[in-house]
């Protein structure tokens, strides 16, 4: 079988940006940006029909054979989700990592991009993985070795200790809109937009179930509000808020806990120490600060009565929609994205060092 040059680069994306990306391109041609990266058990997923327009490649999904196909300048290439092989002609290539339908996309792994379409293909590809958590030591030896090593450390990686599943509770709905704030914004947009924000990046790059009570705006009783943390598998559950104010000064995030919940153990962390709400608020607050956000103390508020007693929960009044600098970042899509990209930070400070 011909071998044909892999171009791999692995470097660290030097900007804030704390997105999963990858940028990929057929040799000679401009990277493309693929922003939407989806992590399954430590390997990275993009949609194939994100990837293949990148490499100057088309492709369709044969919903009757119940399979994708892929014209390649070596002939049309098939495979199936959960597929074992890539079928060209009379050729069955191996596939290590299936494609799968995640969050509605039949998405392939890197390793079958690099691999697999890398084989297919007459010319060279450039693939960099831009996540600055996927770097790979220096190491002197040549590009395939890398790209073994670098697929080994994550699957290292993977076995860390995470979070099962993520609830989440975007405020009021329907005809109950929360506060109003400058221009008419309403609350229970907001803080949807910012759920649904932060559901991709939880399930992107960690791959676990998200539950968001409503996805949509409809109104939800106090009792419905709550019932996306009853999963039994749900590991957190945030409560999320805005806030507006007569007065234009007021600014800034809060969080807040229930009260009584062990705010010892917060101030002097130990190993035996359960996740507590207290735990969750200040690695979520930490990571906030660290993206450049103003959030004051953690406050004990009397809430949620209801959900499970140990459940770490926090509420989250992520800003004043009456304050032009938070409703600035609150109602653009790109301060939503940062908001959420931070608040991810802090569920991964949590799961790691709870
Ligand atoms: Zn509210």
């Amino acid at each position: 079988m011909r071998r044909f040059l892999l171009v791999l680069i692995v470097l660290l994306w030097t900007s804030q940006a704390c997105f999963a990306a990858v940028e990929l391109s057929r040799e000679g041609k401009p990277p493309q940006l693929l922003s939407e990266v989806y992590h399954h058990q430590g390997m990275p997923y993009l949609a194939i029909d994100d990837v293949l327009p990148a490499l100057g490649l088309r492709g369709y999904w044969n919903s009757v054979a119940h399979q994708y196909v892929i014209s390649t300048p070596s002939g049309k290439a098939t495979f199936f989700p959960g597929g074992q092989y890539l079928k060209l002609g009379e050729r069955f290539l191996p596939i290590t990592h299936p494609a799968r339908f995640i969050d509605g996309r039949l998405r392939v792994s890197e390793n079958f991009v690099l691999e697999q379409l890398g084989t297919l293909l007459p010319y060279a590809l450039y693939y960099r993985n831009l996540d600055p958590e996927l770097a790979v030591p220096e190491s002197s030896e040549g590009a395939l070795d890398k790209l073994f090593a670098f697929l080994l450390q994550k699957k290292k990686a993977s076995t860390e200790p995470a979070l099962r599943a993520v609830a989440i509770d975007p405020g009021h709905g329907g005809e109950e809109t929360g506060a109003i704030g400058l221009n008419g914004v309403k609350e229970k947009n907001i803080v949807l937009d910012v759920a649904q924000h932060l559901e991709k990046q939880v399930k992107m790059k960690l791959g676990i179930p998200v539950y968001l009570s409503r996805n949509d705006d409809y109104s939800l009783s106090f009792d419905q509000h709550l019932q996306s943390a009853r999963h039994d598998n749900v590991d957190a559950f945030l409560l999320l808020h805005a806030q507006a104010s007569l007065s234009p000064q007021p600014h800034g995030i809060h969080l807040y806990v229930r009260p009584g919940e062990d705010s010892f153990s917060a101030s002097m962390p130990s190993a035996q120490d359960k996740p507590s709400s207290m735990m969750l608020a200040l690695r979520l607050s930490e990571a906030l600060r660290d993206a450049g956000f103003q959030v004051q103390e953690v406050t004990q508020a009397p809430l949620l009565p209801l959900v499970p007693g140990d459940l770490p929960t926090v509420l989250i009044e992520l800003g004043y929609l009456s304050h032009q600098g938070d409703y600035d970042l609150l109602t653009r899509e790109d301060g939503q994205a940062r908001l959420a990209a931070a608040l991810f930070a802090g569920l991964q400070k949590f799961a790691s060092q709870p």
